[in-house]
């Protein structure tokens, strides 16, 4: 039986190691953590509240998800609060009518624009002359600037109505019991996941791949070495590029890769002391914002979550430097209705060494060179969000990225082995 290393056991990398092993392949997985999901990450506060440091909305639209939830018996449950809407904290309000209208707006100014045009701008200019009033433009801004994480500046227009979208979903969901239960619910399925194994080394040629792999995460020494006939790569593209290839991957790919930018994001969350009324609070001026929403009983959740995204409000909230204090305080200021109990738990994604960001951030160089990044090469297929196009930064664009590498992988071993059925 043909074996197949999957490198890193993210919602990618699960995916295609599930959908492989369901083909009758033999598959090896091989993850740098010690736990599996990545950039999904779920976490338990002292009053028993489950928060999301990592991926945290489900949109209704997000077809792979819901079904692999039904698949896996993992429960989704509703958030309650809206994803795009946002009350504007410490500025001018704006009204709910008018957000709506700010977002049919952007709809219009989009479909108006010829194919030219929409290829080369970015997000900063389009928004800054969308006829908007100034506090309906800074609420876009802010809440754009976080979502993409990076200056909107550098923002590929082609990304807008992707995952972040310009409308607000019919609803928005995530695991009753934690994100992440999706991931290790998948975990369960695989015959030979290892953890705390960090790959180093990829070797490939016409005859199979090799993978060399050192202790990982809070594992001393030990290299191990694998054969496969094929190998899924499924680590962010910011790892992928550091990676050792023997021989080195193709020209136009490691270069791609090498240019393809990273976002920065972190969050925030902390108990309260009584279940919070429900809401979602912009700051414009960090920026940053925060939430409260239903558990999974439907009640409100004792937890108050907080997203910043892009270099400059990590820089003001001094999140790489792990004290939680800074960002805490304006978040008292910006609740004052709320008493936090207990340790805040802070994750900083841009400092964590086997992310090094929080997803890919598309500029319009690295959109004209999509294609490049999910186009196997030799025996080796690619995986994760930055493969994911139109769905790229998300979980939904994880999944099927990681199936979509499955099928080329079981393409690459029938054509290196005709007439086998696998
Ligand atoms: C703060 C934040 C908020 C987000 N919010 C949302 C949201 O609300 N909704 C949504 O849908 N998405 C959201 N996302 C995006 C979503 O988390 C990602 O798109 C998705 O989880 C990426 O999955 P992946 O498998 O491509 O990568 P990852 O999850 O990063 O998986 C890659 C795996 O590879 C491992 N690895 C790295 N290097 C090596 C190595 N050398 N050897 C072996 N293993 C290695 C890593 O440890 C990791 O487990 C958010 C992300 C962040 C960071």
């Amino acid at each position: 039986m043909p074996r197949v290393a999957v490198v890193g056991a993210g919602f990618a990398g699960l995916a295609a190691a599930c959908d492989l092993q369901r083909s009758g392949l033999e598959v090896t997985v091989l993850e740098a953590r010690r736990r599996v999901g990545g950039r999904v990450r779920s976490a338990t506060l002292a009053n028993g509240a489950v928060v999301e440091l990592g991926a945290e909305w489900v949109e209704e639209r997000d077809r792979t998800v819901r079904d692999l939830a039904r698949d896996l018996g993992v429960a989704l449950a509703p958030v309650g609060i809206g994803f795009i809407r946002r009350e504007v904290a410490a500025g001018t309000p704006v009204a709910e009518a008018e957000q709506e209208e700010a977002e049919r707006v952007t709809r219009e100014a989009l479909a108006r624009l010829d194919d030219v045009t929409a290829r080369r701008l970015t997000l900063g200019p389009f928004v800054d002359n969308l006829p908007l009033r100034d506090p309906q433009r800074r609420l876009l801004r802010a809440r754009l600037q976080g979502s993409y994480g990076a200056d909107l500046g550098t923002i590929a227009l082609r990304s807008l109505g992707g995952g972040f979208g310009t409308e607000e979903s019919a609803g928005y969901l995530r695991a009753a019991a934690g994100n992440q239960s999706l991931g290790e619910a998948m975990a369960r399925r695989l015959g030979d996941l290892r953890l705390g194994r960090e790959v180093v080394t990829v070797g490939w040629s016409e005859r199979g791949v090799s993978v060399l792999a050192a202790g990982g995460e809070g594992v001393q020494g030990g290299t191990e070495a694998l054969q496969a006939e094929a190998a899924v790569l499924a680590v962010p593209h910011t790892i992928l590029a550091r990676l050792e290839f023997r021989p080195a991957l193709p020209e136009a790919l490691g270069r791609a890769l090498a240019a393809l930018p990273m976002g920065v994001a972190a969050k925030l969350a902390v108990a309260t002391a009584a279940p919070p009324p429900l809401r979602a609070r912009q700051d414009v001026a960090v920026p940053y914002w925060c939430w409260t929403g239903r558990g999974a009983d439907g009640h409100a959740r004792s937890a108050l979550t907080a997203f910043a995204g892009s270099r400059a409000p990590l820089e003001t909230l001094r999140t790489a430097e792990g004290d939680p204090g800074p960002w805490l305080a304006r978040l008292r200021a910006l609740n004052p209705d709320l008493a936090f109990e207990g340790d805040a738990l802070l994750k900083d994604w841009s400092v964590d060494p086997l992310a090094r960001g929080c997803y890919s951030a598309f500029d319009n160089p690295s959109w004209d060179r999509t294609d490049l990044l999910s186009r196997p090469a030799g025996r080796l297929a690619f995986a994760g969000e930055h493969t994911a196009g139109m769905e790229s930064g998300t979980m939904e664009g994880a999944l099927r990225s990681g199936l979509r590498a499955a099928e080329q992988v079981r393409a690459i071993l029938s054509a290196a082995r005709p007439g086998r059925q696998s």
